[in-house]
């Protein structure tokens, strides 16, 4: 059985995660926004709340842990790199450490870009990647503290896990990533078909998030960096891979 996935709208525009292992009881929350919706869906699906795994240090994944802490009892997990900027961490993390949730094993991964320490949590089993503000549904994070080298490297990382994979990102960023993405590639046909979903899914206030890796692969412009016809289309054929996405990345900035 592959751990429940729910997912939390917070704030404007954030979301968290709650994973739930039937078998074993146990609770995880991937990000903590803030304390009230969380809270909520857990005290509605009556679940007790085990451990917080954190992505990075901005204020928009961190803001609520104290609060849910207070009110559950969780152990908070995160990277070693940004121990110091994290609320209090029993447990701190590195490329390849494992984390648990009941029966079933996480992989840690260092994904640096948009902060230096960001890391997202892979769940092979389930089919669950955990990338906040790294890979986002058809776009990428911003590169407030990481260089373009160590964007695309991430990327490159979360790109190569399998198609099926469900993204589950940290924002409602999707439609105006997509409208950046149909500038890129405005001959993409399944990336039209995606900015149509997503139109119908936000006019129902239904959330984009999680999205699945193979619909990246053919949509997200930041994962396409390395394709000729991409690279053509920016006017620089000769551009290294990671020159290309620096690019793009630099026009979605100011698009
Ligand atoms: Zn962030
Ligand atoms: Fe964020």
């Amino acid at each position: 059985m592959p751990l429940e996935l729910v997912t939390i709208p917070c704030l404007k525009d954030n979301y968290a995660y709650l994973l739930h292992d039937a078998e074993t009881d146990a609770t995880t929350l991937i990000d903590a926004p803030e304390p009230g919706p969380i809270l909520a869906v857990l005290k509605q699906r009556g679940w007790h709340l085990d451990q917080i795994l954190l992505t990075h240090h901005h204020w928009d994944h961190i803001d609520g842990v104290t609060a849910i802490v207070e009110a559950t009892d969780a152990t908070v997990i995160g990277a070693a790199a940004d121990a110091h900027r994290l609320p209090p961490l029993a447990q701190e993390l590195r490329e390849g450490d494992l984390v648990q949730v009941g029966s079933e094993t996480g992989y840690v991964l260092e994904v640096p870009g948009h902060t230096v320490g960001h890391i997202a949590f892979y769940f092979p089993t389930s089919g669950y990647a955990f990338t906040a503000d790294s890979l986002m549904a058809g776009g990428c994070g911003r590169l407030f503290e990481g260089t373009p080298d160590q964007m695309w490297a991430s990327l490159s990382v979360l790109a190569a896990l399998p198609p099926e994979t469900l993204i589950c990102s940290g924002h409602e960023y999707t439609a105006s990533n997509l409208r950046f993405a149909a500038s890129v590639e405005p001959e993409n046909e399944a990336l039209a078909a995606r900015i149509a979903r997503v139109a119908k899914a936000r006019a129902e206030n239904r959330a984009t998030v999680p999205s699945r890796l193979a619909g990246e692969l053919a949509t997200n412009p930041f994962l396409r960096a390395h394709l000729p016809h991409i690279k053509a289309s920016l006017g620089m054929p000769h551009a290294t891979d990671a020159e290309s996405f620096a690019e793009l990345r630099r026009r979605k900035d100011s698009f």
